[in-house]
């Protein structure tokens, strides 16, 4: 199996979706075989990447529940160049669903081993809550990306996550090891924001990227359009630094193979 990443944290609108899309994207580039799941009942990752998602005919969610096979649910971003695992507002459904289903909180590891040779990096977009799908997403994944903006209650709630993370890997999934924090729509004439960072570095050491997301209002225009932020405009700030942060993943995963 290739490497799986969650992009996780129970706050909405701190950047999750724009960075599984931006960093599938800028992976997909490097000539890696990449899968983005979206694992949010808002599917904007899905829209982002220029799928309908009112038009779907299957969605993860038939996959979860076991209603469709992977092939019957997977559809090719062509401009961005990877896979996608798309989802809509039938995924809230499954929440419920699952709790009376047989390993619900492996169902959708199980339906990603069946396809592991086909991938380098899978990564999941997920809701901003810590539900059933979540812990789908965690018990499928080795590592977990948690985007951040540094204002001052950044650290807050994130206690819950770490705290959630080293259970399941306690209980549930031994190979989920790697906990990252990226720091995103960063302002660096916000003096507030630098304090933060540099907070942030000192509490996660070397688990914070070096790469920081500045705020960029390419990045925010490109979804409308159906388009990663480094498809839409690769030139932008916000494509280079999302290309930046691919490469330094890659560096640390693959080394000096990247
Ligand atoms: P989440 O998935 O955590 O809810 P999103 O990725 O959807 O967060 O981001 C929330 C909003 O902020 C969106 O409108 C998005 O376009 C915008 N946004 C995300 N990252 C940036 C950035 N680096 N610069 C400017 N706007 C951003
Ligand atoms: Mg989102």
């Amino acid at each position: 199996m290739g490497h799986v990443f969650c992009i996780a944290n129970q706050k909405g609108g701190v950047g999750k979706t724009t960075t599984a899309v931006n960093l599938a994207a800028a992976t997909a580039q490097r000539d890696r075989r990449v899968l983005l799941v979206d694992l949010d009942p808002q599917g904007n990752a899905t829209m982002g990447c220029g799928i309908e998602k009112r038009d779907l005919e299957r969605s993860v969610y038939e996959l979860l529940l076991g209603e469709a096979a992977f092939d019957d649910v997977v559809r090719r971003s062509e401009e961005a160049g990877f896979d996608v695992l798309p989802a809509n507002r039938a995924l809230s459904g499954a929440e419920i669903e699952l709790v009376n289903l047989p390993e619900r909180e492996h169902r959708l590891r199980c339906a990603l081993e069946q396809v592991s040779s086909r991938y380098d990096y899978v990564f999941i977009d997920c809701p901003p809550s810590l539900n059933m799908l979540t812990l789908n997403a965690f018990c499928a994944a080795d590592g977990i990306i948690i985007p951040m903006q540094c204002e001052y209650f950044a650290l807050e709630g994130v206690a819950d996550l770490v705290a959630t993370v080293k259970r399941i890997h306690a209980e549930k999934n031994p190979r989920l090891r790697m906990l990252s924090v990226l720091r995103v729509m960063f302002d660096p004439r916000i003096t507030l924001q630098q304090q933060v960072s540099e907070q942030l570095s000192r509490h996660f050491g070397d688990r914070v990227y070096e790469t920081i997301i500045p705020r960029n209002v390419r990045l925010a225009e490109a979804p409308s359009y159906g388009q990663p932020g480094i498809v839409y405009d690769r030139s932008s700030k916000g494509a280079r630094a999302y290309t930046a942060f691919a490469d330094e993943m890659l560096r640390r995963l693959e080394g000096a193979k990247a």
